[in-house]
């Protein structure tokens, strides 16, 4: 099953594909054996495979006036030509032809590199019509065309194909008109009909044709919407269906826990339940009740209250006598939890221990055994609770924290100890909704959305580089105080590439700044995880004033008297991770103050900026972030896991990956979609994804 979250492109690959399309694109009069292997360089093997390799952009042709182009915009326009063309030759291929053209009432400068033969064609007043990218500024335009005439007769769209070694773009465009005329109309329907029909959408061989050969933007629009949706739906039905089979065919243990205790304990607790803690309180209580397996995603931004959630669930499960395990990224972040569970949980008599590779000998040895003895309730680790020698008597609950960081695998190990336990995954870094239901899709998502009251909002700033020194005056102000601060810097070491600064400059300029006054200590992933840990501690028990670090900060800990955090190069950092990072401040009563220092060049990078100073709220953020740099580097570490849609894009199509999800999850819930003739297509296309097994279609 867990393969076919990682099978990169989606579609309905299999579904009612004529066997004349899967034959070698060499059935194509036209194409042969060379063509072909040019071809198979490009990952086209089939007919199929060609048709479906759809233009990643298109020429448009439609004329415009220059008027209302903006810089650097691709433009068709029809001009009278005013001057002599002249060339220019240099090197011995490689030459420019400048001719000046009168457009409307522009007199504009074109240039066509490399077609020296156009220069004979080109006569004084006569029309041309000239495409290319137009320099607002200089009145020019770099030409990739120039056709002697007017544009009538012309293409509204031509397709534009990413295209390998020696296939061009006219010759992809050629080898595929070819398999369209001889093999259009062996392309048959891949979507239920009654989508077809409710949402108007093209039938596939039209569709196909629209997005290689539209005659106007509506055809391409229409031709793009039909794919769009059938990405996404074919996607979505994988994910529902195995959303569906994960909570109906594990046999997940139905817990009966106890209410009145566990009031008991939530009233014990020094502060009210937020009405968003609430909420997600109900939704894991019913699937811990449920006979259902849980697999939910709890999201909740930074200081949320997601801890004592996961205490919630935990007590809850012990009193229905099962066993919890919390599983968290790093070993500091695992004392932090395991001490604050504890003070939670022990007056209640539980067991609560922590495993982490830095515990061994005896110590170790003993916690495994009252582990298998059910005497621990509690484990609460880092990765080495998915060791294989890590046995529970009982386990009835699996929380982790942080969840992005874990493989996909890593999730599916951990749920595979005890029987069928309900596992929850909890994360701090908002995920826009697009990418939860697209990554987390089989999965429930519960979400806090409120913060507890009385928080003071972390004040922003961004200050370019050459207002350090007022910085430094502000990082004064709260030490003296007796506040901390952090420090945060992208890289560790100097490096020619990247002119960054980075933390052991940093640290080194800070020691001598606040020499004799306040301490600076220095963390970055190179240190030993020892020695980060005795840093971190310093920290926490204030023998370090200020710390410099690199991200390793980023998740979880907790210091609330650091109410201060400057980050080095900001614009380096996406908007999400800047949010995580700042969320290390503002966890006392005290006001907190975030610096981004930076001196972004790029319209988008102040962009950045400005609404890092403007909102606190992570989910506004991530959104935005999205927006901004895109699906592929939303999780920074290019986190896998993330489909590779051809023609969708999870960000500007998301209404149609929400309505695609509905759609998926109606059907799979529907019992003609496992009986019917009419879904036999899919179920098999199902089987052959590796959600269903053959046995499990009745
Ligand atoms: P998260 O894990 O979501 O970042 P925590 O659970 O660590 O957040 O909570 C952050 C702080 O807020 C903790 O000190 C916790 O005790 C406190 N807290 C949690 N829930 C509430 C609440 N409902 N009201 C007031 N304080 C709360
Ligand atoms: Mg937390």
């Amino acid at each position: 099953m867990a393969d076919c979250l990682k099978e990169k492109t989606i579609g309905s690959r299999s579904i009612n594909v004529n066997p004349n399309l899967i034959q070698s694109v060499t059935a194509v009069k036209g194409i042969g054996e060379e063509s072909a292997e040019l071809l198979a360089e490009m990952n086209i093997y089939t007919v199929k495979d060609l048709l479906e390799y759809f233009p990643y952009r298109y020429e448009d042709y439609r004329l415009k006036d220059l008027a209302e182009i903006k810089h650097d915009e691709r433009v068709t326009v029809e001009g009278k030509v005013h001057s002599e063309p002249s060339l220019a030759y240099y090197g011995r291929k490689r030459s420019r032809l400048t001719v000046r053209v009168l457009v409307g009432r522009y007199l504009i400068q074109v240039i066509l590199f490399n077609q020296p033969y156009l220069k004979n064609k080109i006569v004084l007043n006569e029309t041309v019509t000239v495409t290319g990218k137009w320099d607002q500024h200089r009145q020019v335009i770099t030409a990739s065309e120039l056709k002697i005439g007017n544009a009538s007769g012309n293409k509204d769209f031509e397709p534009v194909y990413a295209v390998k070694g020696n296939v061009s773009v006219k010759g992809i465009r050629r080898f595929i008109k070819l398999a369209f005329s001889q093999h259009g109309n062996e392309i048959s329907e891949t979507l239920p009909e009654k989508y077809l029909l409710q949402y108007r959408l093209l039938n596939r061989r039209d569709a196909v044709r629209s997005l290689h050969f539209p005659a106007d933007e509506q055809e391409l629009k229409q031709g793009r919407r039909r794919f769009v949706y059938e990405e996404f739906f074919y996607f979505q039905l994988k994910m529902q269906a195995l959303r569906k089979i994960e909570r109906e065919q594990s046999k997940g243990v139905a817990q009966a826990y106890d209410l009145s205790k566990l009031m008991e304990f939530i009233d014990s607790l020094p502060f009210d339940l937020t009405g968003a803690q609430k909420r997600v309180v109900n939704e894991i209580m019913s699937d811990l009740k449920s006979p259902y397996r849980m697999n939910r995603l709890l999201q909740g931004d930074v200081g949320s209250g997601k801890t004592a959630v996961a205490a919630i669930a935990l007590f809850a499960s012990r009193t229905a006598g099962f066993q919890g395990a919390l599983m968290v990224p790093t070993e500091i972040l695992a004392e932090q939890h395991a001490e604050s569970l504890k003070s939670m949980l022990e007056p209640f008599g539980l067991r609560c221990e922590l495993l982490t590779s830095s515990v061994k000998g005896k110590r170790r040895k003993d916690i495994l055994q009252h582990l298998r003895d059910g005497e621990i309730d509690i484990l609460i680790g880092t990765h080495a609770l998915i060791q294989e020698e890590v046995e529970f008597n009982k386990l009835g609950l699996v929380i982790t924290d942080e969840q992005h960081r874990f493989g996909v695998g890593q999730r599916r190990i951990l749920r595979e100890k005890g029987e069928n336990p309900d596992v929850l995954f909890m994360t701090a870094t908002p995920i826009p909704r697009t990418l939860a239901i697209t990554v987390f899709g089989e999965m429930d998502v519960s979400i806090i959305d409120e913060m507890p009251a009385g928080r003071k909002a972390i004040e922003t700033y961004w200050a370019k580089p050459e207002m350090l020194d007022r910085v430094l005056g502000f990082m004064d102000k709260e030490l003296s105080a007796g506040q901390q601060v952090y420090v945060i810097c992208p890289l560790i070491e100097e490096s020619d590439k990247l002119d960054v600064q980075n933390a052991i400059d940093v640290h080194a300029t800070l020691m001598h700044h606040f020499h004799g006054r306040y301490d600076v200590g220095l963390m970055h992933g190179r240190l030993h995880p020892e020695e980060k840990e005795s840093v971190m501690k310093a920290f926490s028990r204030n023998e370090i004033q200020v710390l410099v670090s690199t991200t390793v900060v980023e998740v979880g800990v907790n210091v609330p008297n650091a109410t201060m955090m400057v980050i080095y190069d900001a614009e380096r950092f996406g908007l999400a991770q800047l949010h995580q990072l700042r969320g290390r401040v503002g966890r006392g009563d005290k006001q907190s103050f975030c610096v981004l220092l930076s001196d972004p060049k790029s319209e988008v990078g102040k962009e950045r900026m400005k609404i890092m100073t403007e909102t606190n709220d992570g989910f506004a953020l991530s959104e935005k972030d999205l927006e901004l740099r895109g699906p592929g580097d939303f999780f920074g570490r290019k986190q896998s896991g993330l489909p590779e849609f051809k023609v969708a894009d999870m960000v500007h199509d998301y209404r149609a990956l929400e309505t695609a999800r509905n759609d998926a999850s109606m059907l799979v819930e529907s019992d003609e979609f496992w009986h019917s003739d009419e879904y036999l297509p899919l179920r098999e296309y199902l089987k052959e994804a590796g959600v269903l097994e053959g046995e499990k279609l009745d």
